[in-house]
């Protein structure tokens, strides 16, 4: 029997989809578009047990298994080759316990992100975990790609907020450390292993997740600013003085493409995102544009009214959504990422002048976006892009990948931000979890 068919036959026809049945089930690719092949199968387990199993037979063929989370990935991670058998988490859903004492959930992995959100607030608690592709991501995706989102600056990353977590191994071994406590030196932190690990080491199947109090209010700004020099001033007194939640900057040609000039009568060079916790927003602003920091800037008066700042930073708007789009995102040194900016965009421009170029980021924890239209998506124009962009990452000593991780589309950039020692390291651990490689061959490294 090959290995589909002893998969068919241990775990039925409801689980281990074939042929027509995986038709309109979006399988082939995550955001990033650039996934090509259909699985030879899509394992739908609801249960541990059950991706225990998948495991133990595919282990046993030696047949290669992608992790699928919610396909909102812009890296490839979840992309299949021909002859992989993909495994949605999908249906092994739900949270299972909000724990108020503890300020923790134990949360199944193909949970969406936003569902899990709602339960901790059903709860009163903040579930500090946040990003735009909140209502399909899946939280076995997010601890897998380690995500960061909107409100790292002032919760951390998904790792920061991963207190226990429950794996199944490449040979089907159930790894359960459900822990609910912060404090956890008992060994190596596999946990912390896997957060990141693309779905290369193991399947994750739940998680316990911390929980925040709800912050009694939140206040919302858009500020107009002249300068780079002027954003960062702007951080280090909103940084310095208020509790900050989020500081999303974006250039103007971002700004323009979704919307944000029908906010000010003219588009300013950076247009900034600033929420805080707790008051003091209005003063700190006036300050601000007293000493010249800032030369405009709106307060939100409403939820609605935020909500309309934030569609701007999410490219909420239909144009927005361009077709042969290349998306980057790099962490950089905060002070040079404006001269970065210039640099990739004059070097884009001078290699590939049909394309356009857009930037924005969650600056105040160094991290920038890059949007690059490439007409036609050549093979040949989006590696160009790759290489000047990435080369000029290395050069400033910047992380190539910020928050959507290496996946298939970064794989052959990784030496640009780690050395050759740290690369052994991580092909050891590799081979010590996954010795046949089955999890997610192609990946990461
Ligand atoms: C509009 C939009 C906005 C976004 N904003 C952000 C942002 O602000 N910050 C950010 O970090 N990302 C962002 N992303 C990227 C993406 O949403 C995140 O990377 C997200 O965490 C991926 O979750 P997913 O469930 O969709 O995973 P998938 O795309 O399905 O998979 C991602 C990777 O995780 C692996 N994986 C999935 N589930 C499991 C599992 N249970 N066990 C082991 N491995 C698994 C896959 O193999 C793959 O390598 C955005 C994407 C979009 C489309």
């Amino acid at each position: 029997m090959d290995a589909v068919a002893e998969l068919l036959a241990a775990l039925g026809p409801e689980v281990c989809l074939t042929g027509p049945a995986l038709d309109g089930i979006a399988v082939r690719s995550d955001a990033s578009a650039t996934g090509r092949d259909l699985p030879i199968a899509l394992l739908r387990p609801s249960s541990v047990a059950e991706v225990s199993t998948a495991l133990t037979i595919c282990h046993r063929h030696h047949q290669p298994v992608v992790p699928q989370g919610g396909m909102t990935g812009l890296a490839g991670g979840a992309n299949c080759r021909p002859g992989d058998v993909a495994l949605s988490l999908a249906r092994f859903q739900g949270v299972e316990e909000i724990d108020p004492i503890a300020a923790a959930m134990v949360v199944r992995a193909g949970t969406v992100l936003e569902t899990a959100q709602n339960a901790a607030l059903d709860a009163d608690l903040l579930l500090p975990i946040d990003l735009g592709a909140r209502g399909s991501c899946q939280i076995g995706g997010n601890i897998a790609t380690n995500a960061g989102g909107l409100r790292v600056i002032r919760h951390g990353t998904v790792r920061d907020n991963l207190l226990g977590l429950e794996a199944v191994q490449a040979d089907g071994t159930v790894l359960s450390h459900l822990s609910r406590m912060q404090k956890d030196n008992t060994g190596y932190d596999l946990r912390h292993l896997l957060a990141g690990s693309e779905g290369t080491l193991a399947v994750i199947t739940r998680a316990v997740l911390r929980l925040r109090p709800l912050p009694s209010d939140i206040e919302t700004a858009v500020c107009a600013v002249e300068s780079y020099d002027a954003v960062l001033a702007l951080l280090r007194m909103a940084r310095g003085q208020l509790t900050l939640s989020a500081f999303e900057v974006m250039w103007a040609d971002y700004f323009d493409l979704c919307g944000g000039s029908r906010l000010f009568a003219e588009t300013p060079p950076f247009a900034v995102i600033v929420e805080t916790e707790g008051s003091g927003l209005e003063n700190l602003l006036e300050k601000a544009i007293g000493e010249g920091v800032i030369f405009d800037a709106l307060i939100a008066q409403s939820e609605a009214e935020a909500r309309r700042f934030w569609e701007v930073r999410e490219a909420a708007l239909p144009e927005a959504h361009m077709d042969d789009i290349v998306n980057l995102d790099v962490s950089l040194p905060i002070a040079s990422i404006d001269d970065y900016v210039r640099s990739c965009r004059a070097a884009i421009a001078s290699a590939l002048p049909s394309t356009r170029s857009f930037f924005f980021g969650h600056v105040g924890d160094s991290n920038l976006h890059i949007m690059v239209q490439v007409p036609g998506y050549r093979d040949a124009d989006v590696h160009a892009v790759d290489r000047i962009a990435y080369g000029l990452v290395r050069e400033v000593g910047g992380m190539i990948s910020a928050e959507h991780g290496i996946g298939t589309l970064k794989l052959a950039w990784l030496g640009h931000s780690r050395c050759p020692g740290e690369l052994d390291a991580m092909r050891a651990i590799k081979h010590a979890l996954d010795p046949a490689g089955i999890l997610n061959p192609g990946k990461v490294i």
